[in-house]
């Protein structure tokens, strides 16, 4: 991502802005404290956003905002003074927003919109508008925000559109739209993406109020009615895209394991059971693998619950890394399962225990030092006619048998 301009001439606000922005931003900032340092960082940099202070010792009327603005960089205002016309008059000019400098708090709000405009860079619009002067405005607005962009012209192609590519992450849609309009457009994408996972923000150009409800019944997040201020506009997207950003943080945490996040049990069968399915479907191979630690009880009894807990983190992070295009879940305490899908058993077997192989040469650290430890593993490939509670099972009875067999092996159980 690019690094982000601040323009600030006050030695203590930059100390503020720094500090602020090494635990908010996402990026590396660039601090310039005048207009003659901010013309040859801009000569010397690729810079998409700026946030920039009005008064500056060689600029005091706000000069550096139409450099900025000549070379297309995205400005954010921040100003110690509150004069309504100049806000205007900066708005008009093609700033973002205008932020009042009133404390460090508002520093905090300014850096925090620019990450999240920053962001934007990886967030892919699809604009589906065929009224050249609303789809031009939404254009400009939406570029200033730095979002990518798709256009389309009526509502068959922005869904064909939103079809072929599963990159698109906001669609906004006029109601007005030839072969399909924007509220069908709207049902056709409910019917398998939710409200909680794919944005939609409805665009009417009419003075039609009932519009606006009919787009949020109809499963819109949001609607704006034109003509909108740009402010709105803007705030409108960033707090759906923000919402949607909270959901799916919220559903991912209560998919996983508090302690190793790896997905847990609950979340393992939700997948496994579509797993299952689609190997059914298209006769793929189907294997599973329950991993147990050996002596773990011994690892607490010896060197403490903590240490206990450190081992389970790192074996978690092993099984991420080794089994990174697979699905993988804490089964139980110090038992992990995996879905290795479209595997043959060879593959399978071959992964699994190198894995295996990996854990015994590893050494863990915890607390006091360092250990080692070891895992038995119990698998088996899914037989035709077979459930998934069955294969699970047979997995178990192999685990059963890694155990029984002296532990730190895999038991493939695929004959029994
Ligand atoms: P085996 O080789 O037969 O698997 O022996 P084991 O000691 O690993 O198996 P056992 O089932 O007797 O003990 C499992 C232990 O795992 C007991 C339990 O306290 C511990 N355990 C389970 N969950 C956690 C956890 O979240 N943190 C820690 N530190 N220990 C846990
Ligand atoms: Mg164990
Ligand atoms: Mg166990």
């Amino acid at each position: 991502m690019s690094k982000l301009l601040i323009i600030e001439d006050s030695i203590i606000m930059q100390k503020v802005i720094r500090h602020i922005a090494d635990s908010e931003l996402d990026c590396e900032i660039d601090l310039a404290g005048s207009l003659a340092e901010t013309r040859t960082l801009i000569a010397e940099n690729d810079y998409y956003l700026a946030l920039a202070d009005l008064n500056l010792p060689d600029a005091p009327q706000g000069e550096v905002v139409d450099i900025l603005l000549e070379s297309n960089i995205t400005t954010i205002v921040l100003t110690a003074t509150l004069d309504t016309e100049r806000r205007q008059n900066m708005l008009d000019k093609g700033v973002l927003d205008y932020i009042f400098k009133e404390n460090q708090e508002s520093y905090l709000q300014a850096v925090k919109l620019a990450n999240q405009i920053l962001n934007n860079q990886k967030i892919t619009v699809l604009l589906a508008d065929n009224s050249p002067v609303l789809r031009q405005c939404c254009r400009g607005l939406l570029e200033k925000m730095l979002f990518n962009l798709i256009e389309v012209n009526d509502g068959k192609q922005a869904l064909e559109t939103f079809e072929q590519h599963p990159h698109i992450d906001l669609l906004i849609t006029e109601y007005n739209l030839p072969e399909m309009n924007g509220i069908e457009l709207i049902r056709q994408i409910r019917q398998t993406h939710s409200r909680d996972v794919f944005p939609i923000i409805g665009l009417s150009a009419c003075n039609d109020l009932n519009l606006s409800a009919q787009f949020i019944k109809f499963g819109a997040n949001d609607f704006l009615t034109a003509p909108f201020v740009q402010e709105e506009f803007q705030w409108r997207i960033l707090r759906t895209m923000e919402q949607i950003r909270l959901i799916s943080k919220i559903t991912d945490s209560a998919n996983r394991d508090f302690l190793t996040k790896l997905y847990n049990r609950r979340y393992f069968f939700t997948r496994a059971e579509q797993l299952y399915t689609l190997s059914q479907n298209n006769t793929e191979a189907l294997c599973i693998s329950l991993i147990d630690i050996d002596f773990f009880k011994a690892v607490n009894d010896n060197y403490g619950h903590d240490s206990g807990d450190a081992v389970l983190v790192q074996i978690a992070g092993l099984l991420k890394q080794h089994f990174s295009n697979f699905t993988v879940a804490r089964y139980g305490g110090e038992e992990f399962i995996i879905i290795l899908n479209s595997l043959a058993i060879e593959q399978c077997s071959a992964l699994l225990e190198n894995f295996r192989s990996i854990v015994e040469a590893y050494l863990f650290i915890i607390p006091d030092g360092e250990l080692k430890a070891t895992v038995s593993l119990g698998a088996a490939m899914l037989k035709p006619d077979e459930s998934l509670e069955e294969v699970i099972n047979t997995a178990d009875t192999a685990l059963y048998k890694a155990k029984e067999a002296g532990r730190n092996r895999l038991v493939f159980n695929h004959d029994s």
